[in-house]
């Protein structure tokens, strides 16, 4: 498979440079060139494949030959090592949980089959990747574990110091091994801007990546979420709108991804915190990127997000089409709190403000009889303890995932300027 950059002034490349390069030279991110549906009988009887066919199935004709069937369906399996279930909250409401993952959020998926794809790529180098990723908390956990132990892969993960949460920062500085955490003293842009900068350094020597959702292999394995879901939900005979909590949008990306692979899917909504810069396109057709706001869900605190582009791309750029498949509405943390605690009120469910968020986003869709929503659930409730304890009158137990990051040392090398990083990797 050929991929373009949506600058459309780099030449075409394969999955494999696609890949390893993550951004194309112009700037622009990767868009796979053809998009062939599945087969219907594929889709009508989708309950009696398992995940790992599913997610074969949906993936392959992204990856064309460059990696052999045995392969790829192996990486599928070492990826797929949890449960995806849709919990019902509500009559016509139920939530994708995501969060079964080694790290608890989301990006397990992504991240670990970009990692595999990688290793597998890099395989017959003999010069080591340094894969350099700024993370505001979920990122680098999800990152961290899983690239830990690939073969002629350095990972260096730079978080803000202070500004992500205890358990996050566990989980990207006690791996150890082939990860490194750098605790820059800043916020989450200065790390963003150090990471680019470098770059964009030609004295830097070391092969460099990202392993951001801009990379079409930590992208693409998120189309299998919203399959898995549609396997569960088939039976009840209604049309599916899904609401997904959205930052960099490249979770509900791969969602309509899935649809033009011929997934029945009545409605998208991207739902967001004050970061509303997609919601106020739709409105007035005017993209304007803001400054990124804080807030208690700050897994989506976006101002300019990356894979909007990509979602414009699969509608032909028209606003109109885009409208009538995709709607995508903005809530603050006071409507996200009292969601969080209506819910738990009404159906003992415990969500965390990101899926709250999503569940707001499908009452403002106001569903009809014939549809059924589902929000997704992207990171699990611990990871936002202090939100959650504050909000609801819960304890949240402490899963063995965690338990097992909490009782380790942190190790991480204190980085307070561009020269330090820079110093860093060139040794
Ligand atoms: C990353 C993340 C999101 C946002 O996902 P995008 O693909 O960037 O839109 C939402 N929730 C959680 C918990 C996350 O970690």
């Amino acid at each position: 498979m050929n991929y373009y950059s949506l600058h459309h002034k780099s030449p075409k490349t394969t999955f494999k440079n696609a890949v390893v390069e993550g951004l194309a030279k112009d700037r622009g991110i990767y868009f796979p060139e053809n998009i062939t549906p599945l087969s219907k009988d594929f889709i009508e009887n989708i309950e009696n494949y398992t995940n790992n066919e599913i997610a074969y199935e949906a993936i392959k004709q992204f990856v064309g030959d460059e990696i052999p069937t045995e392969k790829l369906k192996d990486i599928i399996a070492n990826t797929l090592t949890f449960d995806f279930p849709v919990v019902p909250v509500s009559e016509n409401i139920g939530t994708l949980e995501l969060f079964h993952g080694p790290t608890m959020a989301f990006k397990d998926v992504g991240a670990k089959f970009m990692a595999q794809c990688l290793e597998y790529f890099n395989k017959k180098n003999k010069e080591e990747v340094t894969v350099l990723v700024a993370t505001s908390g979920d990122t680098g956990g999800a990152v961290a574990n899983g690239f830990l132990g690939a073969k002629g892969i350095n990972v260096v993960i730079l978080y803000p110091s202070g500004k992500v949460s205890d358990i996050q920062e566990k989980q990207l500085t006690t791996l150890g091994q082939n990860i490194t955490a750098l605790e820059v003293d800043g916020v989450f842009d200065d790390c963003q801007d150090m990471v680019k900068t470098a770059f964009l350094d030609e004295e830097i020597t070391k092969t460099l990546t990202s392993a951001n959702s801009i990379n079409v292999a930590r992208w693409l394995p998120q189309m299998f979420y919203f399959f898995f879901a549609y396997k569960q939900l088939k039976k009840l005979n209604k049309e599916i709108v899904f609401s997904v909590p959205s930052g960099n949008f490249g979770n509900i990306c791969a969602g309509i991804m899935a649809q033009k692979l011929g997934l029945p899917v009545k409605h998208f909504v991207a739902s967001t915190n004050v970061n509303d810069t997609v919601p106020n396109f739709l409105k007035d057709g005017v993209y304007t990127p803001k400054k990124s706001k804080a807030t208690i869900s700050n897994a989506m605190d976006v101002g300019n997000p990356s894979n909007f582009i990509r979602i414009r791309e699969l509608f032909n750029n028209d606003l109109e089409t885009l409208k009538n498949a995709f709607s995508s509405f903005s809530f603050s943390d006071d409507a996200t709190r009292a969601k969080m605690k209506e819910i738990h009120k009404n159906s003992g469910y415990v969500a965390d403000p990101h899926g709250a968020v999503g569940y707001l986003g499908l009452e403002k869709y106001n569903l009809n009889e014939n549809e059924y929503g589902v929000f997704l659930e992207t990171a699990h409730p611990v990871k936002f303890l202090d939100v959650v304890e504050e909000t609801l009158p819960v304890k949240v137990a402490i899963p063995p995932q965690i338990q097992k990051v909490i009782n380790n040392n942190k190790v991480a090398i204190k980085t307070s300027s561009y020269e330090d990083l820079k110093r860093f990797l060139q040794q």
